[in-house]
Order: structure tokens, then sequence, then C-alpha cells
């Protein structure tokens, strides 16, 4: 009882709500890149503005290259758990010390005075000679000198495809504080957050060098190197996004293409074997982005870019690196995952690490009707476009592995549970919120939560409140099953009896989530009839289709349930969740059918 009592006290704190405020953050930085020694060294003035009710005495920052070291807790974690991933694995380990990320900060100073700092791992903490009140704003100044790692995991130089330079995570980034507190996780290569800032980058490259940013390029400009060579500065700007990275390469060729106004870049080295496949890409991709500004909502930025780089896909503001070897279909399915990050990660920006199904799930499920929208297959129009996530999720139930979606992404006990829970079952509690409210009430709340919540980091509770005052039903029950168990949906038709014109059909709840019922009665003569059935602690119902009966409502302590009707004849069949849209993790006791050619009274479930 305890322990029960703690995790709710925990995951009550953890829903949190949305407290009106989020910090400010404004970068100036310049770094010069030796590329022969695979270094840069930076400079940056950051003006940070607490727009919190609190009083902060220290600021903490990212140092993500400092996790690319053998030991680090990257490494640690990489080697340790049960099923490593493979891009990493004990790659860093095994790096030579030439090869190692670092980022070393020489001096920081706080409004113009040198300020104590302390660089511990990934996390850099730095002690704030005066107290910083609400309201105000700070000016730091950072000089530091980085090394870029040899390329593992997202970010580094030469990644396999031989792109020179995929450059993310890669300067000193203010962690978040927010209504939770700060969030200084150590980097071990999975979710980011970060606060809302502008960008202005100077980059300073042999010259030679395409580029690919976030932001917009501002100019380019001559300029030697340290060494005495020629060089170029690359200045890009960016406004109100939460990252900022950037890819470089000599053998780099762009396309673009516009979509409703927003300028779509394609980057990628220039070789005749995937130049075709990028070309294709372009159009693909200009679709995609302007299905998902209908499905979702407008993106928000002048510029879109896809890059070649990095070691799968990875989504940054404004930008996604992917790799580019891949077959048209897999080039695609990447970008537009990916893209879709724009609206999640990009845009509405949920702390992905507290809440990864809230990017990852609402991104996959973007990503899944998108796809369905670019290769419908008119062989299989009614094919579901999440059947994936559906069929990912209810193996990793079944197999007794699952964790629940409320537990922190860097903190899940495998990979897989991990994967499964952020992609699959984030994808699936949307999609099965369409059995809850109706599908069409769902997209609509959808693009709703997209509108009113974008630029604000909303949290579950954020989400659960937008489903619930777009369909005016109580849903802390839905939320709760799935962020916080691993119980699952299993109804049963257990029993129909057919006789003297009434048709009573046993229904049965074996599984310990609750969920609203629909029942699918067919008839000899091939006609349907439909009954709805609510659960009572929904207050209420979603919006009946035509000719669709209104059962009683389910209260969920009872197991069973009854529904009588009158008959219309014979039945061929009463099936549960006929469209598909539940995850009932066992929908082989979902039908219960006749054999026409014999006396039909009664039939039991197994
Ligand atoms: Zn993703």
């Amino acid at each position: 009882m305890l322990a029960a009592l703690c995790a709710l006290s925990i995951s009550t704190n953890v829903i949190g709500q949305y407290p009106g405020w989020q910090q400010e953050v404004s970068y100036d930085m310049e770094v010069v890149v030796d590329t022969s020694m695979h270094q840069y060294s930076g400079s940056m003035t950051a003006v940070y503005t607490n727009n919190s009710p609190e009083h902060l005495t220290k600021v903490f920052w990212h140092l993500f290259f400092n996790a690319f070291q053998p030991g680090s807790m990257m490494d640690v974690r990489s080697r340790s758990i049960s099923d490593p991933d493979r891009r990493v694995g004990s790659r860093i380990v095994k790096l030579p010390e030439s090869e190692w990320g670092w980022q070393k900060v020489a001096t920081v100073q706080v409004n113009g005075k040198p300020a104590d700092f302390k660089e511990d791992g990934t996390i850099l903490e730095v002690v704030l000679p005066k107290v910083l009140k609400p309201g105000k704003s700070v000016t730091f100044e950072l000089n530091w000198q980085a090394q870029v790692p040899r390329q593992i995991r997202r970010s580094g130089w030469m990644n396999k495809e031989g792109v020179e330079y995929s450059m993310t995570q890669w300067y000193p980034k203010l962690c978040e504080f927010d209504h939770h507190g700060w969030h200084t996780n150590p980097y071990i290569g999975r979710e980011f957050h970060g606060i809302w800032g502008d960008f202005d980058v100077k980059i300073h490259l042999p010259q030679g060098y395409g580029l690919g940013a976030t932001g917009v390029q501002h100019s380019t400009q001559a300029a030697l190197l340290p060494n005495g060579l020629p060089g170029t500065v690359h200045r890009y700007k960016a406004t109100n996004v939460i990252d900022f990275a950037w890819a470089a390469d000599p053998d780099f060729i762009e396309e673009s293409i516009d979509v409703d106004g927003v300028t779509l870049r394609l980057i990628h080295q220039a070789n005749p074997d995937i130049d075709s496949n990028w070309t294709a890409l372009s159009e693909y991709a200009a679709k995609a982005m302007a299905y998902i500004n209908k499905d979702v909502g407008q993106y928000a930025y002048p510029e879109y870019t896809v890059i070649q780089g990095g070691d799968g896909g990875m989504e940054y503001p404004m930008i996604t690196l992917i790799t580019g070897e891949r077959s048209l279909r897999s080039l695609v399915g990447v970008t537009v995952h990916e893209m879709a990050h724009s609206w999640f990660q990009g845009m509405v920006a949920t702390n992905e690490s507290l809440h990864e199904w809230m990017d990852e799930g609402f991104t996959s499920w973007a990503e899944s009707r998108c796809m369905a929208h670019l290769f419908a297959d008119p062989m299989t129009p009614d094919e579901n476009p999440h059947k994936w996530a559906y069929t990912s999720y209810i193996k990793q139930h079944l197999s007794g592995n699952e964790e629940p979606l409320i537990t922190h992404a860097d903190h899940y006990k495998t990979n897989r549970a991990y994967g499964v829970g952020a992609y699959s079952k984030g994808e699936v509690l949307v999609e099965q919120l369409g059995a809850v409210m109706g599908p069409k009430m769902r997209d609509e709340a959808m693009r709703t939560y997209f509108q009113n919540w974008a630029f604000k980091h909303p949290g579950p509770n954020d989400f659960k409140r937008e489903m619930e005052r777009a369909s005016d039903l109580e849903l802390d029950w839905y939320f709760q099953y799935m962020m916080h168990t691993t119980d699952a949906v299993d109804y049963a038709v257990e029993s129909v009896v057919n006789e003297d014109g009434v048709v009573t059909i046993e229904l049965g709840r074996r599984g310990n989530m609750p969920m609203p019922q629909d029942v699918l009665l067919t008839w000899e003569d091939g006609s349907h009839s439909r009954v709805h059935i609510p659960l009572v602690m929904m207050r209420g119902h979603r919006p009946l289709e035509e000719g669709e009966v209104l059962g009683m409502d389910w209260p969920w302590v009872d197991v069973n349930y009854t529904l009588e009707m009158s008959a219309k004849g014979r039945l061929t069949s009463v099936t549960l969740d006929a469209d598909g849209l539940q995850a009932d993790v066992n929908r082989e006791n979902n039908t219960i059918s006749f054999d026409l050619s014999r006396d039909q009274e009664s039939r039991q479930a197994n």
C-alpha cells in the first residue's frame, strides 16, 4: 500500500500542469573548426531570462561531447544494458584518444565577472555570483575548446557514409528549468529537451564546405583561418528554437523546393548511386510537409533541411540528419518520421525525456498517417496504417517485459521496452483514443492540441485536458491505465443466445484495462446492427454513427455485461471492436460466429 501511494504521488507530480511561464535564452556563438585535428574553439554570449517565479542561484549546461569517452555514463550504460544499441555497443570504450569527444570550458563570466564553474561529465554547473531573480536576465560569456568525437551516435566526424561533420549536441547548451525544476540528465544517448531560444551562429571552416543548419543562412564571408589558410565564415540565424544543429561536407550538393511558403532543402553528397533517390525524395518530402501541415497544423519556420549525416535519422529544429544511402522507400520513411518530429519535438516540444511517448509516439502516429497517404495501396484501402504499432506493442506486452510509459526515457531497463513504449504504445495511445472519443473528433482534437500548445512545452495533463475539452468526456482513467500501468485491453464475446426474437449477448472484460465497447451484429441477410457501450466513468459517450444504438453504460467494476436486443432474424456473427481501434491483446475471443447450416440458439466462447 505504501509503495502504491508513493508511486501515485510521484506520478501526479510528473503529470504537472502548464504554469504559464518558460525560460528564454539568446545565444550568440562563434566557432573556428580545425579540420586536421577535428577540434574547434568556441566562444559565446548567452542572455538567459528567468521567467520563473523562483530565485536561481546556479545554472546548468549540457556538454554532450563528453559522453564520447571511455568510462562515460553513456559508455558504461551501453556496455551494461542487456540489449545494447548496435550503433553504440562497445565502440566508445574502443575509441583511441584522438577520436574521443570532449568539451573543455576555459572561462565563464557572468555579467562581465568571472564565475565559479564545475564540469561533471556531460553537465557543467555554473554558480551565479548574485541570485537571479524572477523576471531578470543574466549574460554569460563562455570560452571553450572541443574535440569532435569520431561519429558513433548522432554526432561526430566521418560517419559511415563519409559525411565529414554531423554537428549535433555540439555546443554548451543551457539545461531547461521549468515547473518541474532543473533537467540535468547526464547524457546517455537518448532524448533531449531545451529552452526556447534565438541563435546567431558563425562557423569558420576551410573553403569549399557545403553546409546545412538550423535556421536560415544569413551570410558567407571569406576569412583566413588561424593557420593562415583561406576559410569561410558561415553565419546562420534561428528564432524560437530549442536547439541548433549543423552538418558540413565538401561534397554536399543541394536541391530546394517550396512547400506552402516554406523552403525545403535537401542536401546530400554528390554520388551517382544516390542522386536520383534524393531527387525523388524531394517530391515526397514536399508532399509529406503539405500533408502534415493539413493533418496537424502549419509548420511555423521559414525553412526545413533534410541533410545526409548522422547514424540513422535524428530530428533537430528546422533540420534532420539522416543517413542517405538507402532505398527510396526507406529514405522517404525516415524523412517523414523526422519531419513529423518538427511538430511534436520541434514546435510543441514536450520534455521528451520525461514524456517520450508524447514525442516519439505522436510523431510515429503522424508518420503512419502520412506514409499511408504517400503510398496509398488501392489493393488494401482499409488497411490500418497503425497496424505495425499495434502488433509491436501487443507483442511486447505479451512478452512480460513491458515497462510503463511514465518511465524516464533514460531509465527503461531495456532499449526494447523504451522503443516499443515510446514509439509503438505512444502511437497506439493516440490512435486508440479513436475508440473512446471517435476518430474524427480525435483528429480535430490533435489539431487543436497543436494549435494551443505549440511553443509551450506541454505535459501529459495538458494533452489529456485538450482531449477532454474536445470530447466532453472524462479521460483520467484512460491516461492512468495507458501511462502508469502495463495493464492491457482484452474484451471477449462470452456467449450469444438468439431465441424467441431476442438476442442476449454476454460480454466479458478479461484484461485489466477498461474500455468502451463497440458491438457489431451481422445478420443472415448481410445487414448489421451496431451498439456502442460507454463506460460509466467517461460521463458521456462519443458521437454515434448513423443507425448506431447506445447501450447502457458499463461500470468498470463489473467484469461482465449483458446486452439484450430484438433479433432481426438469424445471426452470422457478433464481433467486438470490428474496426480494430483497440489494442486488444487477444482478438481470438472478440467474435462468435454461427454456422447458418445448423440450428442457432446459443454459442459460447472458448
Ligand atoms: Zn523519432
